[in-house]
């Protein structure tokens, strides 16, 4: 049996040992995933959002990008272009923009979810707790909601204002409505260091996330942080393959953010410990406006060849893409068994793959 206390979770941050470490992770990866590589397309259906978190270049005070909305028959064409090409999940992904009803964006999941055989995931923001339990009537089957960091005083900061146990709240709360749900962080955010790195890994394993993000925090310029610096890439794939060896049967992206930084470092990722790709379905003509950082969905071409691509580059890693919906074999139970603890949070002792965290 394996285990990973703190001091071994520090080690590995520090890079004293990388590639045991994105051995151990792709070998746990590949016991419960195997070679399969999910596909989940992404539509970015609208760049509006009410929110001022100070990384994001979507942000309302930026008034250097062009907004966009799409109309709901965009949206059901770009999720059409994607069945066809092959993706399991439809993610919807947008700024917080209210302008789309609880009722006209529940009429785009159904349509979805009527037309095509495909899981839908749901990365909309903070939106209402009651429209969430709508949504997930409609047919929705996942969301993702990020922490982005699980410090609440650089929550407040970084986010202008917010309140982080609302957010954590949200996502527990999405968890009880039945929702695969994803959550996750943003990896060398301004101020964090290796010990912020540790307790971010050690809070997320915690909340027994069928899904978990984590990428490199990238400076955009229309933003108060422009000039920070960015976070570092071997620093976010350690974080990743800490989090695959203690999640074993997580759903675990490569993040965009990653090529954003290094066209090639998205790919590594797949090899350590990384089991999905998200690229941009998001027609061609908005996806540069869709600039949360400088470089997103750069690597995706162009709408029709997307998913072709992200297919090809797993091929060529010796990894085989996947159509299937890919639901994450934590929310069936099956390599993981978990109970809640006093604090309200899940805590587990994960037994099937052997991995313990002790103190
Ligand atoms: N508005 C929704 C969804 C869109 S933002 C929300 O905030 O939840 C999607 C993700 O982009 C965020 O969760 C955040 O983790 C990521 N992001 C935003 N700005 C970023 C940056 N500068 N570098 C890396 N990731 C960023
Ligand atoms: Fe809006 Fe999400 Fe960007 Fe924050 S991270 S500004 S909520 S799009």
């Amino acid at each position: 049996m394996h285990t990973l206390n703190k001091q071994d979770i520090l080690t590995y941050l520090i890079g004293a040992n990388d590639n045991e470490l994105f051995e151990r992770a792709n070998k746990v990866k590949r016991q419960v995933f195997g070679d399969e590589i999910y596909l989940r397309a992404i539509i970015e259906f609208s760049n509006v959002c009410n929110k001022k978190c100070h990384y994001c270049g979507l942000r309302a005070p930026n008034g250097a990008i062009t907004r966009y909305r799409m109309r709901d028959t965009t949206i059901l064409n770009a999720a059409a272009m994607a069945t066809y090409r092959g993706a399991g999940t439809i993610v919807l992904q947008s700024g917080d923009d209210f302008s789309y009803s609880t009722q006209a964006l529940g009429k785009i999941i159904r349509d979805i979810k009527d037309r095509h055989d495909v899981a839908v995931t749901l990365s909309l923001g903070d939106r209402g707790l009651d429209e969430y339990a709508y949504w997930r009537d409609c047919g929705a089957d996942r969301c993702l909601l990020k922490l982005e960091t699980t410090d609440p005083r650089q929550y407040k900061r970084l986010r202008d204002g917010e309140d982080f146990s609302a957010r954590l709240h949200r996502v527990e709360f999405l968890q009880n409505l039945g929702y695969e749900v994803g959550s996750g962080i943003i990896v060398g955010l301004p101020d964090s260091d290796i010990i912020s790195a540790l307790r971010d890994i050690l809070f997320i394993t915690d909340l027994d996330l069928a899904m978990i993000a984590a990428g490199p925090f990238v400076p955009h310029p229309q933003t108060p942080l422009a000039n920070a610096m960015p976070g570092n890439i071997s620093l976010s794939h350690r974080v990743t393959a800490l989090l695959r060896i203690l999640n074993p049967s997580a759903n675990i992206p490569a993040t965009s953010a990653l090529s954003a930084l290094d066209s090639e470092c998205r790919e590594l990722a797949l090899l350590r410990g990384c089991n999905v790709l998200m690229p941009s379905m998001t027609p061609e003509e908005h996806r540069a406006d869709y600039n949360i950082y400088p470089g997103k969905n750069q690597s995706d071409t162009n709408v029709s060849d997307s998913l072709t691509l992200a297919k090809a580059n797993i091929r060529s890693l010796g990894l085989v893409p996947s159509t299937s919906k890919g639901f994450s074999p934590r929310s069936h139970n099956v390599y993981e068994s978990t109970s809640r603890s006093a604090t309200g949070h899940s805590s587990r002792r994960k037994t099937e793959c052997g991995q313990v965290i002790a103190d």
